[in-house]
């Protein structure tokens, strides 16, 4: 039962008073409510102010006072108002209990909880005036979700417990718990990398000590609880709970108590660190939430893993977003134009959250992503072993969520059968991956040995078990396609058990003879038409159409009269019902029994089937690495620690997909050490300098999840941060940022980003007004090439900052390549060494057919404005011929010049080549 005592230990001040201010309807104390029922439910309701209560009245989930109107509102239904002597009318609504399985799911999705309060005892039981006994039963919660139907099989779906210690607001504690699957990790991080790690995780709810809410603490204190509510409410819904629940000595004795360990070293954890309450509090509220539910899990026996952050390439938020890895930047833009949807070659719903997770964590030591390459290789190279490999694992259901149904003892009897066809092809997975492991020989002898040895495929392979035992017994036990349910029809097969076929034969022997009685009845009264029917009002009767009504004898009874049939009962007919239905009923319960037995038997191997769940997942991932890589011409990176990078011929990997004249141009990207550390590149609008710079992003990220890169070649340095941020003044930015996100964003990359980080600026101080915008981006392409060093790329259309290329060692200029026919203006969408023409919008304007004299001012105006002599009110002056760089004097040399200084000659290709002269030849008149 979910109860909570008053005053609740885990509904804070700031709790009460938003459920307060949700109630516009009164209601009567519930010392003062006129009926028993009443008095009941707002007992109840008291102890679940902030969740909606679904009370149970015999086939019907009622809702009343605001709860009634939230509830109409959300779902639909109709609401009406009840009235009672003393309590006045109040608002009701209600729906039959079947229907919860709709409506539940709609009203967490909306963001509400749920409290389902049932009825614990029979009615029938109930004497007098007492009413049944009600209890809140179990409490839906976003984090908190088991049923398969409220969650997305693509995504996990995780409570985290978030403490912030008292003495130290440096770090903080993290524990998130997947109630579907009972996956428990921890983590301790520094508090600047929260957000990262709290985009990384992704939850659907987040637990954290009520204290944080305090005013009375320490101003440190206070400020850290500041920024950590703040950052919590961004990620997920927060809900309190009582501080109790985070005291580290209690939560230690309560984890040991509940991992049966002495010290939780034994489980690799440190007592004494800040995760530690924060497991405790979420253990502490989905036992809350969920009463009896962990202890059910706990078969499991799945520990606690220590998630090292520092192991893992650092994403915040902000660059999630912006390189689109799970979720689009647009609104409406579908999964295929993010990261993961484009990639996304798995066959299992675990595969893909495990791809999921894969992307937002990429790894950071060299010889753990090698050891995922390696595997990706070797089945690269083994086409019919991974041809096998995916199709076994097609046939393949989410073990994962089966295994947690199963071990809390919800497994249906089709999730068995579900259960029992996964088992059984992960023969075939093995094989495959021993095979493609170079551990089996090839069936095929034509295909060749794989030279790579990938012992990741052999490590994970070692993992999968597949349970040949329990995969017999379930095989023996099942029939091929059960009922959803005994009554429904059959579970387990015949020889199974002696009795259940005994029963079963006596109901289908009653049955004959039920026909056997038909014949007779027939035969004595000469209808030959006489049948025998079943209703659940009468149950079986005999059916006589009106034509033969005066041959129906007298012992017959008659019991109703249709339009062109009547129907009567015979005491003998009785009988065999009795029979019958008792026959039924045994072999229904026996049918239930023998499943229950059969539902332990299976929650025993919990443990297994969730750690073969893992490794299949796993496999899953790797198998969709080698099929993306196959399909779309990926190649493998060469890994280094050095902090640079070299791609030929890369593409962007969403936008590779598009097929037509549309096809993507690859390009290449140099970056660090000779090729320098921060290229600018320049260019007009859509010319594609955001593709460029996020792609390169991309590639880096893939290579650190043991991905293949779309490219002809590639050698990337490890790096330990990406950084990406898009200016707020840029299309792709409109209403997600201000130029204040903006800044502090930014302000956060200078910060954070060192010598081993990628950093990608798109359009940044584009958000303000011109002069205050370039200075910015100067100061900060600056910052980033003199004292951090990070590898770089700024798309800018601040033409101003190319100049930066003649007196910076590290900087380099690049443009988009265009051509031009007659009008035309054709992006070739090629990145090409040297900067844009400044005054390309002049340009573009003339071969879009603008007056020359409209031209001629507006250059006259761009020359003035850049020389800072520009002045609205004096008469239009001639165009000069010269135009000079005003805003930063120190670079003003000749531009023809400067190009030709920075051109580098080895690296220029003949096309690029005549592309420079036709800009050179621009750049003279
Ligand atoms: P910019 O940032 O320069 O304004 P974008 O990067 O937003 O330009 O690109 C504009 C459009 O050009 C994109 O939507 C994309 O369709 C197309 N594009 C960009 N790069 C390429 C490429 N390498 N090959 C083909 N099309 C591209
Ligand atoms: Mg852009």
């Amino acid at each position: 039962m979910v109860t909570r005592s008053a005053p609740p230990p885990h509904v804070t001040q700031d709790e009460r008073s938003r459920a307060k201010r949700r109630t516009p309807t009164p209601r009567p104390p519930s010392s003062t409510a006129s009926t028993p029922l009443m008095k009941q439910y707002l007992e109840l309701k008291e102890q679940h102010p902030d969740e909606v209560l679904f009370f149970r009245m015999g086939d019907f989930y009622e809702m009343f006072f605001e709860d009634a109107e939230l509830v109409a509102r959300v779902l639909g239904i109709a609401l009406t108002s009840r009235s009672s002597g003393t309590d006045g009318a109040y608002a009701m609504a209600g729906f039959p209990h079947h229907a919860l399985d709709r409506y539940l799911p709609r009203m967490i999705a909306a963001g509400h909880r749920v409290a389902i309060c049932e009825q614990t005892e029979n009615p029938a039981s109930v004497r007098g005036k007492r009413i049944v006994r009600r209890e809140v039963v179990e409490v839906v919660t976003p984090g908190t979700l088991t049923d398969e139907k409220m969650l997305d099989e693509r995504k996990s779906n995780y409570l985290l417990g978030v403490h912030l210690p008292r003495r130290n607001a440096k770090v903080v504690g993290l524990a998130w718990f997947e109630a579907s699957s009972g996956r428990f990790r921890v983590a301790e991080v520094p508090f600047s990398e929260l957000t990262s790690e709290l985009n990384r995780i992704g939850p659907a709810e987040v637990v954290v000590a009520d204290r944080v809410y305090d005013e009375g603490m320490e101003a440190e204190e206070r400020t850290a609880s500041g920024e950590l509510i703040a950052a919590l409410k961004e990620s997920a819904p927060v809900t309190p709970v009582g501080d109790w629940a985070f005291r580290a000595k209690a939560a230690l004795e309560r984890l040991c108590e509940r991992f049966g360990v002495a010290t939780l070293a034994g489980l690799g954890l440190s007592d004494k660190a800040a995760y530690i309450p924060a497991a405790h509090a979420v253990l502490h509220y989905v036992s809350e939430m969920k009463p009896g539910y962990l202890d059910r899990l706990d078969r499991f026996g799945r520990g606690v893993e220590l998630y090292q952050p520092d192991a893992h390439l650092a994403l915040d938020p902000a660059t999630a977003r912006c390189l689109e890895i799970t979720r689009p930047l647009r609104e409406g833009g579908g999964r295929e134009a993010t990261l993961l949807g484009a990639i996304d070659r798995t066959q299992t719903a675990m595969g893909t959250r495990l791809l999921r997770e894969w992307l937002l964590a990429p790894l950071r030591e060299e010889r753990a992503i090698a050891r995922r390459q390696d595997a990706v290789q070797a089945l690269l190279e083994s086409p019919a072993a991974h041809e096998a490999l995916s199709k076994s694992l097609r046939e393949v259901y989410d073990l994962e969520r089966l295994a947690a149904r199963a071990a809390s003892g919800r497994a249906s009897p089709r999730d068995l059968a579900a259960l029992r066809d996964s088992l059984a092809r992960l023969p075939k997975v093995q094989a495959a991956v021993r095979q493609a492991a170079g551990e089996l020989a090839p069936e095929d002898q034509s295909s060749f040995l794989p030279e790579v040895s990938a012992p990741l495929l052999l490590e994970v392979c070692g993992r999968l078990e597949p349970l040949a035992p329990l995969q017999a017994k379930l095989a023996q036990v099942l029939v091929e396609r059960p009922a959803a349910s005994p009554r429904e029809g059959r579970i387990l097969a015949d020889g199974v058990s002696p009795e259940l076929d005994r029963l079963r034969n006596a109901t289908e022997d009653v049955a004959g003879t039920l026909r056997a009685f038909q014949e007779r009845e027939a035969s004595k009264t000469g209808i030959g038409s006489l049948k025998i029917g079943f209703n659940k009002v009468f149950g079986y009767y005999i059916e006589v159409t009106q034509a033969h009504k005066d041959k129906v004898p007298d012992r017959y009874v008659r019991k109703q009269t249709l339009k062109h049939t009547e129907r009567f009962l015979t005491p003998e007919l009785k009988e065999l019902e009795g029979e019958i239905l008792t026959a039924r009923e045994r072999s229904e319960q026996l049918e239930s029994e023998l499943l229950g037995t059969l539902r332990e038997e299976v929650s025993e191997a919990g443990a297994q089937i969730l750690t073969t769940a893992a490794a299949a997942a796993e496999l899953d991932v790797l198998g969709s690495f080698a099929t993306l890589a196959r399909e779309r011409g990926y190649v493998r990176p060469r890994l280094h620690a050095e902090p640079t990078l070299r791609v030929i011929e890369g593409r962007h990997p969403v936008l590779d997909l598009r097929e037509g004249h549309e096809r993507f141009v690859p390009n290449d990207a140099e970056l660090g050490g000779e090729a320098g550390t921060l290229h600018l590149i320049t260019g007009p609008n859509m010319a594609g300098k955001s593709t460029y710079i996020r792609q390169v992003a991309l590639l880096c990220l893939l290579a650190q999840t043991g991905c293949f890169l779309p490219a002809r070649e590639a050698e990337i340095g490890v790096v330990d941060r990406i950084f990406a941020r898009v200016g707020a003044g840029d299309e792709l930015a409109q209403g997600l940022s201000t130029f204040m996100v903006e800044m502090t964003e930014t302000a956060n990359i200078l910060r954070n980003a060192t010598a081993q980080s990628l950093v990608i600026l798109d359009e940044v101080g584009r958000g303000t007004s011109t002069y205050d915008g370039v200075s910015l981006a100067w100061a900060i392409a600056e910052h980033l090439h003199d004292a951090i060093g990070a590898r770089s790329l700024f798309a800018t259309h601040y033409h101003e900052l190319t100049g930066m290329g003649a007196i910076k060692p590290g900087v380099r200029n690049r443009n988009v390549a265009v051509a031009e026919r007659g009008s035309e203006v054709t992006f070739l969408h090629r990145i090409v060494p040297g900067s844009a023409d400044r005054s390309y919008g002049i340009h573009v304007a003339r071969l879009a057919g603008v007056p020359p004299r409209v031209l001629q001012r507006a250059q006259v105006i761009l020359d003035q404005l850049e020389e800072g002599s520009f002045d609205p009110a004096a008469p239009p002056a001639p165009p000069r011929e010269e135009r000079q760089l005003g805003l930063f004097p120190d670079v003003s040399e000749d531009p023809l010049r400067a190009r030709l200084r920075e051109l580098e000659v080895g690296n220029t290709t003949p096309i690029q080549a005549l592309l420079l002269l036709e800009e050179l030849k621009g750049l003279l008149d």
